[in-house]
This record gives C-alpha cells, structure tokens and sequence, in this order.
C-alpha cells in the first residue's frame, strides 16, 4: 500500500505541467553513482530549472503540455565543472594584451602598438604571454624597445611563464624604481626586465582594478566558460575585489557560471568570518579557504623530498614550517571553511597530508579536505589520502604540458606517483578535474582527451606517457562533473542530471564514447544550459558562398 502511494506520488510529480520543459531526441550520457556510463533519450525539467527525470532510451515520452524542444539527436552531457580555476584572471588576461605566439621582438611591438591605439582609456597597458625562446633572435626586451613604441603611459608586459615582466620607462618610473634601485633576493633587474621576486616593484605600482574593470573581467570569464561547456567552477585564490564583483553580479542577475568560491588565504576573514550559504539560486557560495605549500615545478619552486636532478643544490621551497601550516589550516577549519592547499612537489604534498591527518582527527565528520594539484606524490603517501578524507584536485592538461619539463626536474626515478590519477583512484580516494585557467586553457575537452590517453593534442607521445595512469572515459568525465560537484560540497545539486539536481547540461558536436582521443581534445560546444534555461549558443556558421 504504501509502496503503491509513494509510486503514484511519483507519477504525480513527474508529471509535466505547463511550465516544464522537454528535451526530446538527445543521445544523453552522464555517470551514474556506480561510475557507469548512463544513456538517455530525454530530460524534463520543471520551472525552477531542476530536473524532473530523464527518459531512457526506448522509454515512452509522456508527451502532454511541456513545452517541447527536438534535440536532433545531438549528444548532451551534464555542464562540466572545473575544480580549480581562477576566474577573474581569466576574465582580465582576455581583456588583456595578449602576446601569447609572438613570432618576433617586432611583432610583439606591433601588437603593443595595435593595443594602445585601440585602448586610448587604458590607464597602465598590461599583457603578458611573449616567449622570446619562440622568436628567430633569442634575447629578451628591454624598456627601451617599449619606449620606442609607447612612451607617454606605463606598459608592463609579462613573460608567458609568470616569472618575468618587461616594463617600459613610464611605468619603472611610476614604480619609484631607478638605476640605484637593488634587486631583491632572489631577484633579477636588467634593461627593464624584471625577474622572479623583482616583479614585485613594478606590480605593486599596477593600479587594482576598479569595481567596472573586475564586472568587465567578470562578464567575459563567464562568457569565455560557458563557451566551452563549463557551468560550475572552484573559483581559487579569489580576493575580496572578486568576491564582491561577484556579488554585484550576482544582484544585477548576471550571474550564470555557478561559483563555488575558496577565499585566498585568511584575506577575507575580516569580511567573510564564516563559510556563506549557497546565494543567487545557487550561483554562488563562499564554501572555503585555499592555502600554498609550495611553488611550481618549472621555476624550481615545488618543494621536494629529494634534490632537484638538474638542479642538485635545491628541493624548492617549503612556504611553511610544519607548525605554521597546521596553524593556518585549522584556522580555516575551526571556522567550518573547507580547506584546500596547493602542493605540487612530494614533499609538500606529505606536510599537507600530515596536517590534514591531524586535522581530520580533530574536527571528525565530512570536512572534505582537499589538495591542489597533487602533481608529484612519494607513492607511498598516496594510500594516506583515502583514510583521512582528502581528496586530489588536479588537472589533467598540466601532465600534457609538464611531461618533458618534469623528466627533467625530477630524473627517470621519481616519476611514478606524477600526476598518478588512476593510482589515485585505485587508492579509494576521490579525484577531481580542472585546468588551472588560465594557466592552462578552460576547454575541459583537451583535458578529457589528456586523461584517457596521456598524450596532448597532437598525439605525443605515441602510446601515451605513463600509460598505467591513463583513466577510462567515464573516470575522466565523472572527475569533471561529480567529483567535481563532490569535491565542494555541490553533489546534491550539480554534476548529475536527476531529478532534484539542476538542469545543467551541454549539447556537443560529437558523441565523446565514439570518438578517439585527439577527435575528443576538439570536441566543440553548441548550447549551453544552466538551470534549464539556455545562456549560450554558438553562432551558426554561415554557409559557404557560391560561386566565384
Ligand atoms: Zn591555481
């Protein structure tokens, strides 16, 4: 009897009222709660942009009022989530001078020339992505080069790694900095070009952007997301400038992208004390804090157990003492923040694991720890993440991008728990994807293609690198889109589309199950949907002309 009530309350509540919408004739596919590939024909979504249920292929469509639209049979996933991204950075470095791919010292002067023209309000000109090793004359520019192209306002334009800026003489002057100026330690300074630790003189003097500047940059990230499939991020290291034009987008309604926010360090303590409840239809939350253990493996700076193999005078560097960082964590903890921590190198990785551990033992319950990038483990810190609840957030194109760089680093003996995903999977622990935009490219395709073949876009290396590591299709789309949802506190409303969870989808190009790696790393976006409405759509292409 009472089975019989509960079934037809169900059918009662599935039914379609005026206000739903049907999405008919998709070839749809998701993972299930067992990691299995789900196929469905149909999704009915309610007029609060949830998800009603879906249809199984072959299932009869309960047809009635809903308002219906014909997918074509075109392919439809759920909206993919990126786990680790930096939102606004994305927004400004499109905003931006853009000098990544300069063929020459000349070409970048004629980009810089073509930018300021077209930006005559640009109080300071600020790009970045030149790589002088790309150009036929190998040496790096200089103030004067900038001068002879821009010369009555600041230009500071940064080296495609971050390690480096070039700036011009308005801005070295609008910096305070002179001929008698001293590098810093761990700095460089010559005719204009600022390295490492002597960037910071002359960012320092970069004016912060203005309230419009950070809604501007704000806008085009969501815009550049949505493009590519992405309508949830872990939105890391924000400011409280970023949390607020969040805010103000999200009371304008210009919110789309779900934001699920980790403060930068203990920065927004002050006007954020406590983790904030979910705000704007679920577009936006304040759900934790973000901490760095280490730096980066290509400047040297990930913090290792063992010497650097060509650099056997370093292991990098250790950001905390083991006190500081167990401090700083419970810090965040004791405030019910969720904690996550950049650790690229094994060493860092095993402090954060040790605070963590000790953490976990401390405020029992599902807290969810998390750690950032997780690039090279000592494989036998990886079965420690499992027990004490923490799971790996990492991103699958910096294994494609890194691969040559980290051989070199580390040597043929330690490479076994690098970026070790299925390792990591097969230890019991919980995995979640992401690209580090825009460190990396937001195109989460590139990244499914890079976890199951460990190969980037053009193939390389054949057979892939590392191959034990390579993950099948459904690992690599549910660390996109459940573990993704998991790993901030979101599963019980994105990263499946069930009934309950939002209507969050995309209709793609191609069916990623049918295609081969390189086909998957370039499959295109068509619409993208939040909350069952539609917020992007490619522009169609026009046809060819005849003719001529
Ligand atoms: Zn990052």
């Amino acid at each position: 009897m009472r089975k019989t009530l509960i079934a037809l309350a169900a059918a009662l509540l599935a039914t379609p009222t005026l206000a739903d919408t049907l999405v008919s004739n998709v070839n749809g596919i998701q993972v299930g709660p067992d990691g299995k590939l789900q196929h469905f024909s149909a999704l009915l979504i309610g007029d609060d942009g949830k998800v009603v249920r879906t249809f199984a292929v072959g299932e009869p469509l309960s047809e009635l009022a809903a308002d219906a639209i014909d997918g074509r049979g075109r392919t439809l996933l759920p909206g993919l989530i990126d786990a680790h991204g930096h939102v606004l950075s994305l927004g400004f470095s499109a905003l931006q001078l853009d000098l990544t791919g300069t063929s020459s010292l000349d070409d970048l002067k004629q980009r810089l020339r073509a930018y300021a023209a077209a930006h005559p309000d640009a109080r300071w000109i600020v790009g970045r992505g030149w790589n002088q090793e790309l150009w036929p004359v190998k040496v790096y520019p200089t103030a004067a080069d900038l001068d002879s192209v821009v010369g009555d306002r600041p230009v500071v334009l940064e080296r495609v790694d971050g390690h480096a800026l070039v700036a011009n003489g308005a801005a070295i002057k609008a910096a305070g900095v002179t001929a008698a100026t001293p590098a810093p330690s761990g700095g460089r300074i010559e005719n204009g070009l600022f390295v490492d630790a002597a960037m910071e003189l002359i960012n320092k003097a970069v004016p912060a952007p203005t309230p419009a500047e950070l809604d501007q940059a704000l806008a085009k990230a969501q815009e550049i997301l949505l493009s590519y499939g992405i309508t949830g991020v872990g939105s890391m290291s924000t400011s409280l400038g970023d949390w607020n034009a969040m805010k103000r987008a999200g009371d304008a309604g210009r919110l789309q992208v779900r934001l699920m926010v980790y403060a930068d360090e203990l920065k927004l303590l002050p006007e954020v004390p406590r983790p904030t409840p979910w705000l704007y239809g679920d577009r936006l939350r304040l759900v934790g804090i973000k901490f760095y253990a280490d730096g980066a493996l290509g400047s040297r700076g990930a913090w290792l157990k063992q010497p650097y193999a060509d650099g056997p005078e370093s292991r990098g560097l250790q950001f905390h003492s083991d006190a500081e960082m167990l401090s700083l964590a419970d810090q965040a903890a004791s405030r019910g923040f969720q904690v996550a921590t950049h650790a690229i190198g094994d060493a860092a990785n095993a402090q954060v694991i040790d605070v963590y551990e000790q953490l976990a033992r401390k405020y029992p319950g599902d807290r969810r720890w998390r750690i950032e990038h997780f690039q090279i483990a000592d494989p036998a810190d990886i079965p420690r993440l499992a027990p004490a609840g923490i799971i790996a957030s990492m991103q699958p194109t910096h294994q494609t991008s890194d691969r040559l760089m980290a051989e070199k680093r580390l040597g043929p003996d330690r490479l076994a728990g690098a970026y070790a995903w299925q390792t990591v999977l097969r230890s019991g622990a919980r995995l979640a994807f992401g690209s580090d935009f825009p460190v990396e490219s937001p195109n989460p395709f590139p990244g499914l293609a890079a976890a199951i073949s460990r190969q980037d876009m053009s193939g390389q290396p054949p057979g892939g690198w590392l191959p034990g590591e390579r993950l099948s299709f459904p690992q690599a789309l549910d660390a996109f889109t459940r573990g993704a949802a998991y790993a901030s506190f979101a599963e019980d409303k994105i990263g499946t589309l069930e009934p309950g969870k939002y209507a969050d989808f995309i209709i793609v190009d191609r069916d990623p199950t049918k295609v081969d790696a390189q086909a998957l790393a370039r499959t295109e976006v068509l619409e993208t949907w939040v909350g069952g409405r539609k917020v992007w759509e490619r522009a169609p292409v026009s046809a060819p002309e005849r003719g001529k």
